[in-house]
């Protein structure tokens, strides 16, 4: 009997998720020295991870041997810190993908609808799918989710409802008055998850607080991969209201964020220097690369993220090409966005060395 026949029929069909090319991978098949390479492809913080975070791992680290706290007791005291909630409206995650995973456990069966953009993550649609429920796509309007046209497409049998602001890989965000409105007029049945990934880049982010207070059925996603720079550890969070977070503690596993990064975490949380530095560094980066997009007659979408969607015609052959120079772009067809190829912003001369690159693509 072959292997597969005893698979789930979901599993069969799972589509395979793309990640961003790692610098090994690129270098090898290549032939290219990795120290020459740079991944602009993921998102990623370009200054490292904070020097305090670092520290904690390393600290951490030392008491390898112990199992993590698996209630994540520090974590949570210091995200009510910060949030002002209290510790028992978050969930801990292995990045903030485990708790679109686990939103699946609690909330999604065959037949149930999931209302999400088009272009947006594709862990949604993932995720969505591999609980047998189907994928509801609505079009974006002018690069951020189309919320009207999402409240539309909202039906009995609608469970969840994914916005992603600012989204990627279009780096656009919804008006936080829009998507409190949005919120607020959803049926009752649905949850809506508001994937926060780069809100602390984003000036006009939304403070989903009100929403939770109110006893809207809502939950903000966060993660520690993108402005703390930590993304080799996988942490990540969900806050909404106490019996969100409990119904998705019931499906976490008791030791999914582990010690080293529960530390990181920590100390990254207390590191406001080193954030307000990598905002103010982001912001003049995406500037420069916009201008740069600009002055070499190529369409972007606005980006309020630390990143930026370019449309160069043909974003496969921009791939192969930055690539072979040793800068890792991401192209985006597998996002339905063939011409396009999504940059993160990276240090001055990062960005600068990229610039060039396209400026020698660009002419031809
Ligand atoms: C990077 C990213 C995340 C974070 O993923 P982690 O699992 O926390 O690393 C979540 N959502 C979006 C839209 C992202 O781009």
């Amino acid at each position: 009997m072959k292997l597969e026949s005893l698979a789930r029929p979901t599993v069969l069909r799972q589509p395979v998720y793309e990640p961003g090319k790692p610098i090994e991978t690129v270098a090898r098949e290549l032939g290219l020295d990795p120290a020459g390479i740079v991944k602009l492809a993921s998102n990623e913080n370009p200054f490292g991870p904070s020097p305090k975070a670092v520290a904690a791992a390393k600290r951490a680290l030392e008491q390898g041997q112990l199992y993590p706290d698996g209630g994540c007791f520090a974590l949570r005291a210091k995200l009510a810190e910060r949030h002002q909630l209290a510790p028992e409206q978050f969930v801990p995650g292995n990045g903030s993908n485990e708790i679109i995973e686990l939103l699946g456990h609690v909330f999604l069966g065959p037949g149930d609808e999931v209302v999400m953009g088009a272009p947006a993550f594709v862990v949604y649609k993932l995720v969505t799918l591999l609980f047998g429920a189907v994928a509801v796509e609505v079009p974006l309007r002018d690069f951020a989710h189309d919320l009207p046209a999402m409240a539309k497409a909202i039906t009995d049998r609608t469970k969840l409802v994914f916005v992603g602001t600012p989204n990627n890989p279009t780096g656009t965000g919804n008006p936080a008055a829009a998507l409190l409105a949005f919120a607020r007029a959803l049926p009752e049945h649905v949850v809506l998850v508001v994937d926060e990934a780069y809100a602390e880049y984003d000036r006009h982010a939304a403070d989903l607080r009100p929403l939770i207070v109110e006893g809207r059925h809502v939950i903000g996603l966060r993660t520690f991969s993108k402005i703390h720079g930590l993304a080799a550890l996988r942490v990540g969070y969900g806050y909404g209201s106490r019996e969100m977070a409990a119904l998705l503690n019931r499906v976490r596993q008791p030791f999914n964020v582990n010690a080293i990064a529960q530390a990181a975490a920590v100390a990254a949380l207390d590191d406001h220097a080193f954030v307000e530095r990598c905002i103010r560094d982001n912001q003049a980066g995406l500037e420069r690369l916009a201008a740069g997009a600009r002055a070499l007659g190529l369409e972007y979408a606005p980006s309020a993220a630390n990143f930026l969607l370019v449309k160069v015609g043909d974003g496969a052959r921009w791939f192969a090409e930055l690539q072979r120079q040793g800068l890792i772009v991401r192209p985006l067809q597998p996002y339905g966005l063939p011409a396009w190829i999504r940059i993160t912003v990276g240090t001055a001369e990062q960005n600068e060395r990229l610039l060039a690159a396209m400026a020698v693509l660009a002419r031809g």
